[in-house]
């Protein structure tokens, strides 16, 4: 499984709109923190590279479900130090923000530009584009922050991976290495994070077949007299 950059490397994204923009720059391998959790449900082997941050996630929390008005979520953890903001001003020019400011806007910030903020619990602080209606951000104000004080991470904040550009999100080895509350979340997508296409072939008896069909030779999954997955190998001619 192909993991990110050791070098240091940016992360472009921002909301459907472009009223929002923000800019991620991991910094080489040595600067990283130390993540000091390994995952309960792995998503892949570790290794040196993802023992530190950033952290991405699949999460399955049904808060994060509804407010994404997506069936899952998934985050990428890093420190306020590598993120600055880039946001558009209602009157024209951009605002720059601290990372603080935008992930727990005031009223100003929100009149100024487009950022919307909501709190969806005592701790919880999320932005949204006001315009677009993107999820942008996450962070977590309690005290429960046992993990980042033991890897000395320093404040930081989750975007969402989804608000990345297509070319950032496409970086090799940008991809989540674990997923979480999977108490919550929704039976068949958990099943399909797990074990991917197969986890739709519920039937008990299932076998490989060779399948000719007038130009290509599949192997399929059989299952109840259905082809369930098929994977061309070799063309005819
Ligand atoms: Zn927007």
């Amino acid at each position: 499984m192909p993991s990110l950059p050791r070098s240091p490397f940016q992360l472009h994204g921002g909301c459907f709109c472009d009223a929002i923009k923000y800019t991620i720059s991991i910094p080489e391998l040595s600067e990283r923190p130390v993540v000091h959790s390994h995952p309960s449900k792995p998503l892949g082997p570790r290794n040196e590279i993802n023992e530190l941050l950033s952290i991405i996630f699949i999460d399955h929390c049904n808060s994060c479900r509804r407010i994404a008005g997506s069936i899952v979520q998934t985050w990428f953890i890093c420190p306020q130090s590598w993120v600055e903001f880039d946001l558009e001003s209602r009157s024209g020019g951009s605002v720059k923000p601290a990372v603080i400011e935008f992930v727990t806007p005031d009223k100003i910030l929100e009149e100024l530009t487009f950022i919307k903020g909501f709190k969806s619990s005592q701790y919880a602080s999320r932005t949204f584009c006001g315009r677009c209606g993107t999820h942008l951000t996450f962070h977590y104000s309690g005290p429960d922050q046992e993990l980042a004080e033991k890897g000395n991470w320093g404040p930081y904040l989750n975007p969402t991976l989804g608000s990345l550009d297509e070319a950032s999100a496409e970086i090799e080895g940008l991809r989540p290495d674990r997923q979480v509350w999977t108490g919550d979340g929704i039976g068949w997508m958990k099943r399909l994070v797990l074990d991917g296409e197969s986890s739709f072939c519920a039937a008990k008896e299932q076998k490989l077949v060779w399948v000719i069909e007038t130009d290509f030779v599949y192997v399929a999954i059989l299952q109840r007299d259905n082809l369930c997955i098929g994977r061309q190998l070799t063309p005819l001619y």
